[in-house]
């Protein structure tokens, strides 16, 4: 099964990550969306993955090496010289990036000469200038290298945007410790979410290939279940595509009221918006459209308990009430007995409230901004977030 959605969705059925499937429902994206019409030969097209943390692939943490394997080959058959990269959480640098390269399963075929693996840590500045949460971003220098972009999430639930897809993903273009200081100054999740845009319109892939094939659900980014959804998405539109998953995820339109694509759909009336979506679909978007084989890939998937107090109260209240509301209401992260102090929560946490006692991290809440990286980057699965009993009785 195969069909588009919209003129620049398309969805294909992906059972699994076998070699010769992979490849061609690879090919097959690669020709409906004219790839071999924009890159040349010995173009460098980046290949911008889901790191992460780097833990192995049947986790589904990080976009899997099979779709690399295959994404790659198509490149090299064009003559052109493919070259994977990402910033993920922590110091951004040559050690890490091996570890992670190496947990993730992308070492063996870069030695075999599949691809490269992005060694640069250095940055840059780019300028934005209809950016909503700034003018100009620190981003990591592989992005200015590439001639071509293809972006490559893996589809995730989120403890924080509920999804992380293609937007999120974008957001491995900052370097690796800089992401910690733009979450600190957006701790609204709204604000953040704007950033996220600015970020995903900056690096402008020139095409997103999603792999869901198998997911996750639950606790993700890193600490949910594998779950199979069986699909690959490919698609032009960043914005559109995240907003289709939102929904499938959902299954109503209740996903309107989930941070990213609240965030998607404010900038339609935007002047110095991205796109030329039309108000209606805010009603509208895919209600009519979605195939029932595709919906039911969703059925029953488990969501983590995002906080949906915060779109309300970061709107409607004062900085002091909402402090005070904050702790009656918001979830907040649990560091539960699987912890063995290791410090990279302490190391990674914006506004540096974790301290490491006896092995133990413990988070001061009262400058918390619940960011959840705590959760995101915890190798050892040890953060949870839970939610007060006044905020699961009104929210
Ligand atoms: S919570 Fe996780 S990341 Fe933090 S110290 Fe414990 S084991 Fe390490
Ligand atoms: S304790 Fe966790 S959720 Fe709170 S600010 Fe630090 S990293 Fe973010």
């Amino acid at each position: 099964m195969q069909q588009y959605l919209t003129d620049n969705l398309y969805i294909l059925e992906t059972e699994n990550y076998g070699e010769q499937l992979l490849a061609k429902n690879i090919k097959k994206i690669f020709a409906e969306f004219k790839v071999s019409e924009k890159i040349s030969a010995g173009d460098r097209v980046l290949m911008k993955v889901n790191l992460l943390m780097g833990k192995d692939p049947s986790r589904a943490v990080s976009t899997h090496p099979a779709v690399i394997r295959a994404v790659a080959g198509e490149i090299k058959s064009l003559g052109a010289r493919p070259v994977l990269a990402d910033s993920p959480g922590g110091p951004f640098n040559r050690t890490a990036l091996k570890l992670a390269y190496s947990k993730s399963g992308y070492t063996a075929d870069a030695e075999q000469g599949l691809y490269e693996l992005n060694y640069n840590t250095e940055s840059f500045y780019d300028k934005l200038e209809a950016g909503q949460r700034g003018k100009s971003f620190e981003l990591c220098s592989y992005l200015k290298d590439a001639d071509f972009i293809i972006n490559l999430p893996k589809l995730k639930t989120h403890g924080l945007t509920l999804y992380t897809g293609a937007v999120k993903n974008l957001f491995g273009v900052v370097p690796g410790t800089v992401k910690a200081e733009y979450h600190f100054k957006m701790p609204k999740v709204r604000d953040f979410c704007q950033l996220l845009l600015d970020i995903a319109e900056l690096a402008a892939p020139d095409l997103t290939i999603m792999d869901a094939v198998t997911g996750m659900e639950g606790d993700g980014p890193s600490s949910g279940s594998p779950r199979d959804f069986e699909l690959m998405l490919a698609t032009g539109d960043i914005f559109e595509l995240d907003l289709l998953v939102s929904w499938l995820l959902r299954g109503d339109l209740s996903y309107l009221k989930d941070p990213l694509p609240e965030a998607i759909i404010s900038r339609f009336n935007h002047p110095g918006g991205l796109s030329a979506y039309e108000q209606y679909r805010k009603e509208n978007f895919f209600k009519e459209e979605i195939p029932d084989w595709l919906t039911e890939r969703f059925k029953e998937v488990s969501l983590p308990d995002i906080d949906r107090t915060a779109n309300l109260l970061d709107k409607k209240l004062p900085d002091f009430l909402n402090r005070f509301v904050t702790r009656l209401l918001r979830p907040r992260p649990i560091f539960t007995l699987k912890c063995i102090g290791c410090g990279i929560c302490e190391e990674n946490c914006p506004p540096q409230v974790i301290t490491i006692e006896q092995r133990q991290a413990r988070a001061e809440l009262k400058g918390c901004i619940r960011c959840f990286c705590c959760q995101e980057l915890c190798p050892h699965e040890a953060v949870e977030i839970e939610k007060p009993l006044l905020g699961r009785l009104f929210f």
